[in-house]
């Protein structure tokens, strides 16, 4: 016969196996959506390639149009905005990189999935990259045909883009773009192709790696300063300093310049051709900008490749900054948020160097 004290420590041990198992059964990672808007939320009237919109569908309508999500995690989901990523602006990137922070500064909070058009996707990627303190996952997911189309690609992205925020590997990676099967590192990934479903490519350092539904795997690792580890924030900031643009070509010259720094322009970043070079006029009116205080960085039009200093151009006398990896589009958020912090070329060169 069984004595008391044996009949008591079994009731007790198979309770807590029913108490455990009831926890597993929660056990799946919480990941928060938030929503943009971009073509995954897109809807086009019928096949044709004209007229459709992007931003059309709620975050309610991604989710339900994926049910399989609800085996691999936890979903809540959040509309940030819902715009073409063509109309994102400073004061969208500064209300998603609070939200992000908030939320994953809660313990119930595992990871964060952003859905975001494909066309800016890298520029907020790379920003958030560098001012989100956390290093939970934070995965960016698009698609490049509407979700009204045939074989939208949306469904399978968003699919992906959760499996990659709910596994371990993908803490401590800094902004994720996750799309067509590939996971890419905000800092190193570029819109390749304008219509192309494999439009996403990391051409200096590689992808990060691949996810095949629902499973990554991750190659390399990615450059150490980011996230968690990045020194720059936004947090209590109401805006960034204005920097543009400037795309170079032949018979460029420098008055569109002069009048940037006229209109008031704190940054200007040159899309040079070749090893970031432009005509003598154009590179005459940077230095010129750069003398009165105005912070000017060079990158390359070429998509890819690295631009370092004094190679064709003397940066050290012309007063310039090197993007070293950055294309131009991220040259220009790197420069946003160094100045910041300050406006001396060699601070700023430093910045261009780690991050
Ligand atoms: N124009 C769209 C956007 O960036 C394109 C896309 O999402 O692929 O919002």
């Amino acid at each position: 016969m069984m004595n008391c004290p044996s009949l008591i420590s079994r009731v007790i041990l198979s309770g807590l196996f029913v108490l455990v198992l009831a926890g597993s059964a929660h056990a799946l990672p919480r990941i928060q959506l938030l929503a943009t808007g971009g073509t995954i939320a897109g809807a086009q009237a019928d096949t044709k390639q004209s007229g459709y919109k992007a931003g059309s569908f709620s975050i309610e309508y991604l989710i339900n149009a994926v049910p399989q999500l609800k085996t691999i995690a936890e979903l809540s989901g959040e509309q940030i905005v819902n715009i073409g990523s063509q109309d994102m602006s400073d004061a969208v990137w500064l209300k998603l990189a609070g939200r992000v922070n908030q939320l994953l500064g809660q313990p119930d909070v595992d990871g964060v999935v952003i859905t975001h058009g494909t066309d800016t996707m890298e520029e907020t990627a790379y920003f958030l990259n560098l001012v989100v303190k956390s290093d939970k996952p934070v995965v960016m997911v698009g698609s490049m045909r509407p979700a009204t189309a045939i074989s939208a690609d949306g469904p399978m992205n968003l699919y992906n883009g959760v499996a990659v925020a709910a596994h371990p590997d993908a803490r401590g990676r800094g902004v994720l773009v996750v799309l067509n099967d590939e996971i890419h590192y905000a800092r190193e990934v570029q819109k390749q192709n304008s219509t192309q479903l494999d439009t996403f490519k990391s051409l200096n350092r590689g992808r990060a790696g691949v996810v095949n539904t629902g499973a990554p795997v991750f190659f390399s690792k990615p450059v150490p300063r980011h996230t968690a580890s990045s020194e720059f924030s936004v947090e209590g900031v109401a805006a960034l300093p204005r920097v543009e643009i400037f795309y170079a070509h032949a018979n460029m010259g420098g008055e569109f310049i002069d009048s940037a720094v006229k209109s008031g322009v704190k940054g200007i970043v040159l899309a040079g051709v070749g090893d970031g070079n432009a005509t003598t006029p154009a590179l005459e009116a940077l230095s010129k900008a750069a003398k009165a205080g105005v912070a000017v960085v060079r990158s390359t039009r070429t998509g890819s490749g690295v631009v370092a200093r004094n190679v064709e151009v003397n940066d050290d006398r012309m007063g310039f900054v090197a993007s070293m990896e950055l294309n131009p589009q991220k040259a220009r958020v790197l420069l946003m948020l160094g100045l910041m912090k300050t406006g001396d070329p060699k601070q700023l060169q430093g910045f261009f160097v780690e991050y």
